[in-house]
């Protein structure tokens, strides 16, 4: 099979599918890989090193999408690249198809088979092509959060960990998932004082036995979360409810009450946001606004600003998967493996996801 890679071209979007790395295994596996020009530069990864995996080099994205039975991306196609599909051709990317029914439309008229990275699901519910984004988002969140805590960016001018006689800043963590764990074991490793705040028992037992007492765990309700948002210097936002929107757990009189300078980064805002003063998600261009004397941080593609570590940990789990369309074919691949099962989302014309179908209001 000939898998393709081609450059993304979605604004401010700077990951790449394919490393060399994961070329050299496919060539070895006796496939083809045909990359475009400059698809890995904003990751770090040049021409040469495709070439001397294996790859062969081409200049427009029109050769691979032509030659390739297996194209891998990281977004969902945008408009410009429609004209592209083949019948019968795999498509392997994060696809969001819910959100976007233009796109699901033609990839049923052209008969793409599309496999989404976000719908791929473990038989413990996970989300396994999901995880490693969320994993640096939530190491992200406290990077950020420091920033915007120092006081030329506007912050209240406290150090995370403190110093010795000069108390830690206090960091909130709402929701205790893999966005929350990441967030925690970095605001920790700072030196800075957090409590997680979560829904689930489990979930706070968990977090208690691996974090062996030095974080806080409390209970989610409206009154514990009132409490803590006061206190906060940096505040996460961390929740997930699969399948509907983020719950606004923050109120706009909890944030009226936090200290002048006191950071917010809510994660959850490709979600719809978990605060009530997030209204719009920001970009990494422009990434805060105030309001109330709080600083607010809503950017919806977080792992965008660090392609390189996004691009690595996110191809450590596609690969296999790669691996295994490219050597053995759609239809075997599908049999033996049921996790990509649940990620195929357009088959042979058909929406084939049952919840995407119903959002995009499939059959067309
Ligand atoms: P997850 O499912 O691992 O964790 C979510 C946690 O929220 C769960 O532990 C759940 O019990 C908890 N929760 C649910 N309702 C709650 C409530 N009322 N109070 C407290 N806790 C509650 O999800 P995740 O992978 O950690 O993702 C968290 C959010 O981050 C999602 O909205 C995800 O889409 C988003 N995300 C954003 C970016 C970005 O760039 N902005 C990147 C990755 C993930």
């Amino acid at each position: 099979m000939i898998v393709g890679l081609p450059k993304e071209i979605k604004k401010q979007e700077y990951r790449v599918a394919l490393t060399p790395a994961g070329c050299e295994m496919i060539v070895k596996q006796g496939q083809e890989v045909i990359v475009e020009r400059g698809a890995g530069e904003c990751s770090g990864f040049p021409d040469s090193e495709y070439e001397a995996a294996g790859a062969r080099m081409v200049d427009e994205a029109a050769e691979v999408w032509a030659a390739a039975e297996l194209i891998v991306k990281v977004k969902e196609p945008v408009a410009e690249e429609f004209g592209y599909f083949r019948e019968g051709q795999i498509l392997f990317t994060y696809l969001h198809l819910a959100a976007a029914p233009d796109l699901a439309r033609v990839l049923t008229e052209r008969q793409v088979t599309a496999i989404a990275y976000e719908t791929i699901q473990a038989p413990n519910g996970s989300l396994p092509l999901l995880t490693p984004m969320s994993e640096v988002a939530g190491r992200m969140s406290v990077q950020e959060g420091a920033k915007f805590l120092e006081a030329f960016q506007g912050g209240r001018g406290v150090l995370l960990g403190g110093v010795p006689g000069v108390p830690p800043a206090e960091v909130i963590v709402i929701g205790g998932g893999i966005v929350g764990t990441n967030a925690a074991k970095m605001a920790l490793g700072l030196g800075a004082e957090v409590v997680v705040l979560e829904k689930s028992a489990d979930r706070m037992r968990y977090l208690d036995d691996v974090f062996q007492g030095r974080i806080r765990t409390l209970t989610s309700n409206p009154y514990n979360i009132a409490n803590a948002v006061r206190r906060a210097d940096l505040l996460i936002g961390a929740v997930l409810v699969p399948g509907a929107r983020a719950p606004r757990l923050v109120t706009e009189e909890m944030v009226k009450s936090m200290k002048k300078g006191a950071v917010i980064v809510d994660v959850a805002v490709d979600q719809g946001g978990s605060i009530e003063t997030i209204d719009r998600p920001t970009t990494h261009e422009n990434p805060i606004y105030e309001k109330h004397g709080v600083i607010h941080y809503a950017v919806a593609n977080m792992p965008g600003a660090v392609p390189r570590t996004s691009t690595l940990a996110l191809t450590n789990v596609t690969i296999d998967y790669i691996l295994q369309l490219s050597a053995s074919g759609f239809q075997e691949t599908i049999m033996s493996n049921p996790m990509l099962a649940f990620g195929v989302n357009a088959y042979r014309g058909a929406i084939t996801h049952p919840r995407v179908a119903e959002a995009v209001g499939a059959p067309f």
